[in-house]
């Protein structure tokens, strides 16, 4: 696999490293070392680096949003963003009166970053020679743990190697910092924190508190640093220094050639949000009392991630390749980082940049839509918890509904701290330099993408007692929204959604129209159709006095289900061609973009957006996309439940036109959001399997070889990371939960080894190992009632302890499987 500088990517096994010190690279180094607990993250950045133009020192606390006013071309636009709280690292030192590390004349010899990606540590070993000719070699280390979610910890070790002197070391806690991390955001409002209490905590600690602006979220950061002098603890008399926002210790040690000095700096991170407080000075102060070393920590901490690999392992077993698991590894890892066991029960969602970085302002789009299906079988209690975040913004949506003259529940396409509307109204064009209108947000089907969730939620956990007490209302008002949003036409005699837009953001209005939004995109309206069926099946499942309470409540009566229903059997979608679904109506009237001409001349054309506005054209008037859309319902729904759906609308199609339709929309997709390969990888499992693969290596290569050319540096993309490995088991296992079964479909290439991973089904955890079309299932042990497991047509039981082999072939009729145990 080979990254953008043209040589293979630098992972092997369990680590991420990287030797160089290339300026240009660094802000992909800081992200992708970056780490977090869930709770909060902290970039990878060296700890004497201060944010300019190669660094970006960072740390996000998940849900911590603030909002800010800037007058942009004219007007007056507010952005809400995740807060780049105090950074807690700043460790530098200096010799003698020696320059300080991190300043202009210290010669780095060499540095080697290595990510741990099993114990979640970042090693630094570092070779300095300061402007006096000092030479001293540094070794860093540093982990946010995850046991325990306020704390993080960096442990520096200096040894002279040839001089004796006096050392001088200075850590601090800087709460000067701003949310600059993009480039593109710099004409907006940064000035996100307001300097409140610093002072010391004797004997060796400091505490900083700041607040945010508008949302008055207190932050506070307790830090202490000890001092051990060749295995010693050194008495820690510091000089304390204090500034507006900024408070650090300085202490000063005699050192002979070869002495050794530790310096470990442990942070504790709180917020007024967090539960269980009454301070968050005190809360923070009173963690790090109850912190041990830093080594008692970081035995804790490893052991939190052993548990959390014992649930998302992947083995492969005699492939050929040997990065595709380190790859995946990476994936899960700075998932696990952004979402984990200490995200339970905090009230937030899935950040589509994860905690890594600052573009999209944080924010929570649809993209949970990859990442639930990694969580359900792995960690369910959390999806449960992400899924609350929308629950408890049910009526900031109802809210948006009304305004917008409809019924039911309108997620927000961009969300943040109150589940308001938080998209950009208008974007700058780095290409063109120009602000324009940001109609994006039209993106209705996000509401579709949270129902269909919960529903998938519920198939792969049983949690009946979920769905009762919050999946159910979050669905039915999703549908309620979507039926009032469904107007009928008479003369095409069929309902039609007149102004969205779609998954694909290049198509926000028709050539030349005043008017945003396009009309009747086919993914929005089947999936409406879906999302309809699925209200009344839920009502269906509730127990009968769950059902009573909520349509009571809610007022649903049984004239509004007949209209669901008779929309699920109406709703229009547009089609061209020899049965091609159309991306929406009118589609095929827009003209075909010369590829060839735009890859001659720009080479890399992702963001044909940008280029095409700022040749003063559009893509609106192209059949161009910039991400999979009609394609995602290959991604949603199986073969059958499309065919289903499509002709209970009346409409005659047949499988055998998903590969044309397949191609169709792969040759007119440019792949500028990192999702789009993801999607693609998958569907082409259903026409053109050998492509696949070459599919999955681009999507894992997505951030690691940062795929496009400088967007990893400003945050990872959490959905590509988990949806590979979500094309792992759910395209290349087939691993699927619908009507209490678990199907399987494998194909595993070969050439890749065995495959083997655990998942937890309703409560089991099940052993898929996988080589070829054969799958061997096994039940773990435990006293759970059996499940039932399908494949290829067969249906049979699974008892804990049992084992279960699947062979597949292909017949006429379609895949068939042979149970051989
Ligand atoms: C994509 C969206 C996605 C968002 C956040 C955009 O570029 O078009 O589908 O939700 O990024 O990842």
């Amino acid at each position: 696999m080979i990254g953008q500088d043209g040589k293979p990517v630098p992972i092997t096994a369990w680590t991420l490293r990287y030797k160089d010190v290339a300026p240009q690279r660094e802000g992909l180094h800081e992200a992708l070392c970056t780490l977090g607990n869930g709770y909060f993250a902290t970039r990878g950045a060296a700890p004497e680096s201060r944010a300019d133009s190669t660094h970006y020192p960072a740390t996000y606390i998940a849900g911590c949003f603030n909002l800010l006013r800037t007058e942009v071309a004219g007007r007056a636009v507010e952005n809400e963003s995740l807060v780049n709280a105090p950074n807690w690292l700043p460790v530098t030192f200096a010799v003698g009166d020696g320059e300080w590390l991190g300043l202009g004349h210290t010669e780095v010899l060499s540095d080697r970053r290595d990510l741990d990606l099993r114990r979640g540590v970042l090693t630094r070993r570092l070779r300095v020679r300061d402007d006096l000719g000092h030479r001293t070699l540094v070794t860093q280390r540093r982990f946010v743990h995850m046991g325990a979610a306020h704390l993080g910890a960096l442990e520096m070790t200096i040894v002279p190697e040839n001089w004796s002197d006096r050392l001088r070391v200075r850590s601090e806690i800087d709460g000067t910092v701003t949310n600059s991390g993009v480039p593109r955001y710099r004409g907006l409002a940064s000035q996100h924190l307001v300097p409140g209490r610093a002072c010391a905590l004797p004997p060796d600690g400091m505490l900083l508190v700041v607040q945010t602006s508008q949302s008055q979220i207190r932050i506070a950061e307790a830090v202490r640093t000890r001092v051990f002098h060749n295995g010693v603890p050194v008495s820690a008399d510091a000089t304390v220094s204090r500034q507006p926002g900024r408070i650090g210790q300085q202490f000063q040690i005699e050192m002979a050639r070869r002495d050794t000095v530790v310096i470990e700096k442990t942070v504790a991170i709180t917020t007024s949000c967090d539960r269980a407080i009454s301070d968050a000075g005190i809360a923070a102060a009173g963690w790090l009392e109850m912190a041990g070393s830093f080594d008692d920590l970081l035995a804790q901490h490893t052991m939190a991630w052993a548990q959390l690999w014992e649930r998302f392992q992947i083995r492969l077993h005699g492939g050929e390749d040997d990065l595709v698991l380190p790859v995946l590894r990476l994936h899960a890892f700075h998932l696990l980082q952004t979402v984990g066991p200490n995200t339970m029960n905090l009230d937030v969602g899935v950040p589509a940049r994860g905690l890594h970085g600052e573009a999209y302002r944080g924010h929570v789009f649809w993209d949970e839509l990859f990442v639930f299906p990694v969580l359900n079988l792995r960690l369910p209690q959390l999806s449960r918890s992400l899924m609350a975040y929308r629950y408890y913004r049910l009526p900031a949506a109802r809210r948006a509904a009304i305004r917008a003259g409809h019924a039911g529940a309108m997620f927000p396409w961009q969300s943040g701290s109150d589940g308001s509307e938080q998209s950009a109204l208008v974007h700058l064009n780095p290409q063109s330099g120009r602000w324009l209108p940001d109609t994006t947000y039209l993106q209705r089907h996000v509401g579709i993408a949270i129902a269909y969730n919960v529903w998938q939620y519920y198939q792969a956990t049983g949690d009946l007692s979920f769905l009762a007490d919050q999946g159910a209302e979050i669905i039915l008002e999703i549908a309620r929204f979507f039926a009032s949003m469904a107007a009928f036409d008479r003369e095409l005699d069929r309902y039609v959604i007149r102004g969205v837009v779609g998954p694909d953001e290049f198509h926000t209005s028709y050539p030349d129209s005043p008017h945003a939004g396009i009309d009747n995109n086919a993914y929005t309206n089947v999936m409406t159709s879906w999302l309809l069926l699925h209200a009344i099946e839920v009502l269906d499942v509730l127990p009968a006095r769950r059902r009573r309470e909520l349509t009571d409540r809610l007022g649903i009566t049984a004239t509004e289900q007949q209209r669901w229903e008779h929309i699920s059997r109406r709703v229009y979608v547009p089609f061209h061609g020899q049965g091609i679904i159309s991306q929406f109506e009118g589609y095929e009237n827009l003209k075909e973009l010369d590829w060839e001409g735009y890859h001659a001349r720009y080479g890399n054309i992702r963001r044909l957006d940008r280029i095409l506005e700022a040749e003063g054209d559009s893509p609106n008037r192209y059949k161009v996309s910039k991400q999979a859309d009609v394609l995602m319902l290959f991604y949603l729904l199986s073969a059958d439940e499309i065919t289903a759906l499509l002709h209970r609308l009346g409409y005659d199609w047949t499988p055998r036109q998903i590969p044309d339709t397949i191609d169709y929309y792969l040759a007119r997709t440019s792949d500028g959001s990192t999702l789009s390969t993801l999607v693609h990888a998958w569907v082409l499992a259903r026409a053109h399997r050998e492509r696949t693969l070459e599919q999955f290596i681009e999507a894992l290569r997505t951030d690691v070889a940062d795929i496009q050319g400088g967007t990893t540096a400003e945050g990872i993309h959490l959905a590509a990371m988990a949806g590979t490995i979500d094309v792992l088991q759910r395209c290349f296992v087939g691993v699927e939960t619908r009507d209490d079964v678990l199907w399987l479909n494998p194909f595993w290439p070969q050439s890749l080894g065995v495959l083997e991973f655990p998942i937890l089904y309703r409560g089991h955890v099940i052993t898929l190992t996988v080589t070829g079309h054969t799958v061997l299932v096994h039940g773990g042990a435990g006293d759970l009632p059996p499940v039932r497991v399908g494949c290829g047509g067969q249906v049979q039981q699974l008892s804990p302890g049992q084992t279960l082999v699947f062979r597949l072939r292909q017949t006429c009729e379609g895949p068939a499987a042979t149970p051989v145990a």
